[in-house]
């Protein structure tokens, strides 16, 4: 058994019967959709056409929603349909970011996710979804994909069909005839301020023309479609943040107390393991405060999907926490830390830095984020964090700690790092047409000012002079702290500019 639909574009009238049934079965709120129409334009009058998409969860037999869910609230029935659970959904909206085909949305009513689940609870009664029995000119067909003798099973086997986005490997069981292809490609569409019937609301993170979206060559206008929000925002950059401090404070710890070999210090034995322990508090608070049900974080453990990098970050996070305040109470009561310890905690502190690269990578909807750099983005981040953080502290308790020049060192080598994987993001060949929008956003589009200004200029590029004038000793040792402070500020544009920027190209 394998379900999946068969939609029939050539037969499709653009009625919204389809909608209209779905939101009645499964009482859909107003302004969110399990299925909708889309509508696009191509040509110019009297030469135009209209041609009409029917949208929806795809069923994917690889679905990237179910593997990043970490409560398995999304799963795959033994029959293909991807159902969900809204009573483990802890709406962490991942499933979101993971989907590339915009099919889930956040219920307003539960605040939890939801989408179109093919109407399980008919099929278990072996009747056709709500809306295979309303469409008036039957283009929309389901059935079991793997019984040759169905509709559906002929229809593929007999027929051209196309699926959406195949690059992106998620094997959809939703196939369409007769469909326009720029409809299936969000990035070939124009879009208007105005279309079918009303002035637009805003549809992906505020996008313009000089996003660099469209730039394929608009082959055709999008006239009709529904919102698309922007799954996550501020608290997830803060959370990177707040991350790359809590993990850098006790990393380049590690690393000057073995160069400096200062075992006594206030500053290694005790600033550093609390400064790191306040850095995850703020990580945590961020992580459950951003969910849509923060009622019910603790499902991160009590239900956990070891296949979701949230929950297996969330272990890494938990270790780091125990080795940081086993490091604190070495400290406060013995003075000094044993070397094992300073060591697996650097570990632990690497494991929470770098994790979330992977997490992002789960996001298969998003490209930008499939980065090979973001992995080294992050540790070379935690390493400017960590040194920052330790400058502003040690030159705030004895501006003539001999280990304040080896942490300067560090934050000018990881700026310096920092800068090269910035200009490697830019300059090496992008993946796909949404990399190459996205980066277009950064370096050409709305951010563009922020990135080239705040990330580059006054994040990156200031610091390392002033961390190198300090260095040479040209300048006292207090701009040293100016240098980390701007360093933690551009650090903070980077995460805000990156998270915005992955989430500027349309998924649907
Ligand atoms: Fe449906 Fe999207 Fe999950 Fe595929 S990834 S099964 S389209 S929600």
């Amino acid at each position: 058994m394998r379900y999946g639909f068969v939609i029939d574009q050539d037969r499709c009238i653009g009625c919204h019967a389809c909608t209209v049934a779905c939101k009645e079965e499964h009482q859909v709120p107003v302004g969110v959709f399990r299925t909708w129409v889309k509508h696009i334009e191509k040509g110019e009058f009297p030469h135009s056409s209209r041609h009409y998409g029917v949208m929806r969860c795809n069923h994917c037999d690889d679905s990237p929603c179910t593997e990043i869910c970490p409560t398995s609230a999304l799963y795959q029935r033994t029959d293909g349909i991807v159902d969900f659970d809204n009573r483990r959904c802890i709406g962490c909206k991942a499933c979101m970011q993971a989907c590339p085909y915009d099919a889930l949305y956040i219920d307003p009513n539960h605040n939890t996710a939801a989408k179109c689940n093919f109407c399980a609870h008919r099929v278990e009664m072996r009747l056709e979804p709500a809306c295979v029995i309303v469409c008036p000119t039957q283009a929309i067909l389901a059935g079991d994909l793997e019984n040759p003798a169905s509709k559906v099973s002929r229809v593929v086997a007999t027929q051209k069909v196309s699926v959406r986005k195949p690059q992106k490997g998620t094997q959809p069981k939703l196939f369409y005839v007769g469909v326009e292809g720029d409809l299936l490609e969000p990035t070939r569409l124009s879009r208007a301020d105005t279309y079918l019937w009303s002035d637009r609301r805003e549809q992906y993170a505020g996008a313009s023309a000089n996003d660099g979206v469209n730039l394929a060559g608009a082959l055709a206008r999008e006239v009709y479609d529904v919102p698309h929000p922007t799954p996550w925002g501020w608290r997830i950059a803060a959370y990177l943040w707040s991350k790359a401090v809590a993990a850098g404070a006790l990393l380049v710890a590690a690393v000057l107390l073995t160069l400096a070999g200062q075992t006594a210090s206030t500053l290694f034995n005790i600033v550093c393991p609390a400064g790191a322990l306040v850095g995850l508090a703020v990580t945590s608070a961020l992580l459950v405060f951003d969910l849509k049900r923060p009622d019910r974080f603790f499902y991160l453990i009590t239900k956990p999907n070891f296949r979701s990098w949230l929950v297996i970050g969330t272990y890494f996070l938990i270790g780091y926490g125990v080795l940081a305040s086993a490091w604190l109470l070495f400290g406060i009561f013995l003075g000094s830390v044993p070397r094992v310890l300073q060591w697996l905690a650097a570990g632990f502190a690497v494991a929470s830095a770098c994790y979330s690269a992977f997490l992002f990578a789960q996001a298969k909807g998003r490209d930008l984020w499939q980065s090979p750099l973001f992995l080294w983005h992050l540790l070379v981040q935690a390493f400017v964090a960590g040194s920052s953080t330790i400058l502003i502290m040690g030159i705030l308790m004895d501006p003539t700690a001999g280990a304040l020049r080896p942490a300067i060192l560090i934050l000018l080598i990881s700026l310096i790092v920092s800068l090269a994987m910035n200009m490697g993001e830019i300059a090496l060949p992008h993946i796909s047409e949404d990399v190459r929008i996205a980066t277009r956003v950064l370096i050409h589009g709305r951010l563009s000012r922020r990135f080239w200004g705040l990330v580059i200029g006054i994040g990156i590029i200031a610091p390392i002079i002033l961390a190198a004038l300090a260095m040479l000793g040209a300048v006292p040792i207090a701009f040293a702290m100016i240098a980390a402070v701007l360093a933690l500020a551009g650090l903070w544009w980077f995460e805000e500019l990156w998270v915005k920027a992955g989430q500027s190209v349309p998924l649907s």
